[in-house]
C-alpha cells in the first residue's frame, strides 16, 4: 500500500488562515498583528514585508494571512519563476491597493527584475525600458499601492537595496517542541484523526523544530494507524511507527549526519572552517550556514567558533562517538 501523499486541498485545511491560528509564541505576532490593524484603520496597504528563515516555518501561511487579515488578494509567485521584465509587469499591473504579491525565494530574483521591483515598491510605478540603443523608450506604468511580501531562507544573499525597501523586516524561527505539539494536535483535529498529548509530543521531538515536518511524520503515524485499524494514535503506536520509518530521535537528516560524521571523524571534531567543510560534504557554504547549520547550533550538536565549526559532546554520544570527544577535548 502506498503512503498516503499530501493532496492539495489537504495542505491547504491544515495551513493556519488568521493570526489568532498561527501556533506559537513569537514577539514578531504582536508587531504584526499592530502593523495590520493600523494599516487597516488607515486604509493603507500594508507596507513591504520581508519574511527569513529556515524552510518550513510558516513564511508562506503568513503571507496568506497577512492578505486574509487585510481582506485582500494575494499573488504568489517565486524568485525563479520571474525571468522577464513582462512577467512582473503582467503580475503587478493586476494588483489593486492592499492586494499582496508574494515573491518566495526572493533571493533567486534575477538581478534585472529586481532593479525594477525598486520602483514599483518605492513608487508605485515600474518603467520598462522598450527597444534599445538610440530606438530605446521608457514606458511608465502607474501602479496601485501594493505590498510585496517576499520569503527567503538566505537572507545573505539579499542585496542592501532591496533589503532596504522592506519596511517590515521579521525572522522565522525555530519551533518549540510544546509549540510543535500543539501543531501536531491542531492538524490531527483538522484531519479527523484522534491524537493523544504523548504521542504529539513524539512526533513534535523529531520535527527539528519545523511545523512541515510535524505535519508531515502526522500524515506517516496517520497510516501507521489507519493500516493497524487504531481509531487513536497513542505514544506506543507513535512510537513503532516513528522507528518504523527510521525517523532519527533528534530530528537529524542525511545531510545532518553527514555533516557531523565529517566534522568529527575526518577533521578530529573542528573547529573546521565553514568553505572547507562545505567543500568536504558537497553543500554551498551558504546553505550550510542558513540552511542546515541553524537547527544543530539550536540542540547543541555543533558550535561557531572564530576558528571554525566544532563539534559538540552531543554530535558525539548522538553518533556513537563518545570515546572519540575525550580525545578531541584533550587537543584544545
Ligand atoms: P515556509 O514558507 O516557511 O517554507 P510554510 O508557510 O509553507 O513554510 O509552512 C509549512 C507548513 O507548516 C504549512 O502548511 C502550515 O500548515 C504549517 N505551519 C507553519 N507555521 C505554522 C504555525 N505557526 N502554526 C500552525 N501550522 C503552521
Amino acid at each position: 500500500m502506498r503512503p498516503s501523499a499530501p493532496s492539495e486541498s489537504e495542505e491547504r485545511s491544515i495551513r493556519p488562515t488568521s493570526l489568532s491560528e498561527f501556533i506559537g509564541n513569537r514577539p514578531f505576532l504582536s508587531n504584526l498583528c499592530i502593523f495590520l490593524e493600523a494599516a487597516r484603520a488607515r486604509k493603507e496597504a500594508l507596507d513591504h514585508t520581508l519574511f527569513y528563515g529556515p524552510p518550513g516555518l510558516g513564511k508562506t501561511t503568513l503571507a496568506h494571512i497577512i492578505a486574509q487579515e487585510m481582506g485582500t488578494r494575494l499573488f504568489p509567485t517565486s524568485g525563479p519563476a520571474l525571468q522577464r521584465p513582462a512577467d512582473l509587469a503582467g503580475l503587478l499591473t493586476q494588483l489593486e491597493t492592499g492586494d499582496v504579491l508574494f515573491i518566495d525565494e526572493i533571493h533567486r530574483l534575477h538581478p534585472a527584475i529586481e532593479e525594477y521591483l525598486y520602483t514599483a515598491m518605492e513608487d508605485h510605478r515600474l518603467d520598462i525600458v522598450i527597444d534599445s540603443g538610440p530606438h530605446a523608450k521608457t514606458l511608465q506604468l502607474r501602479l496601485k499601492p501594493f505590498t510585496l511580501v517576499g520569503a527567503t531562507t538566505r537572507l545573505g544573499l539579499l542585496t542592501a537595496p532591496l533589503i532596504a525597501r522592506f519596511g517590515i523586516s521579521i525572522h522565522v524561527e525555530y519551533y518549540t517542541q510544546a509549540e510543535l505539539a500543539r501543531i501536531v494536535q491542531r492538524s490531527a483535529r483538522i484531519l479527523g484523526i484522534e491524537i493523544t498529548e504523548e504521542a504529539s509530543y513524539a512526533i513534535a521531538q523529531r520535527s527539528r523544530g519545523t511545523p512541515r515536518t510535524a505535519n508531515r511524520l502526522l500524515r506517516r503515524v496517520r497510516d501507521f494507524a489507519q493500516v493497524a485499524g487504531h481509531t487513536q494514535i497513542d505514544g506506543a503506536l507513535a512510537e513503532t511507527a516513528l522507528s518504523a520509518l527510521q525517523i532519527d530521535p533528534a530530528g537529524l537528516e542525511e545531510i545532518d549526519k553527514k555533516l557531523l560524521l565529517t566534522l568529527v571523524d575526518r577533521f578530529g571534531g573542528g573547529p573546521t572552517g565553514l568553505q572547507t567543510l562545505a567543500v568536504a560534504i558537497g553543500e554551498e557554504p551558504d546553505t550550510l550556514e542558513e540552511v542546515y547549520e541553524p537547527y544543530l547550533i539550536m540542540e547543541g550538536f555543533l558550535e561557531r567558533t572564530p576558528r571554525g565549526r566544532k563539534a559538540l559532546l552531543r554530535a558525539y554520544t548522538h553518533l556513537g562517538r563518545s570515546g572519540s570527544f575525550a580525545g578531541s577535548a584533550t587537543l584544545f
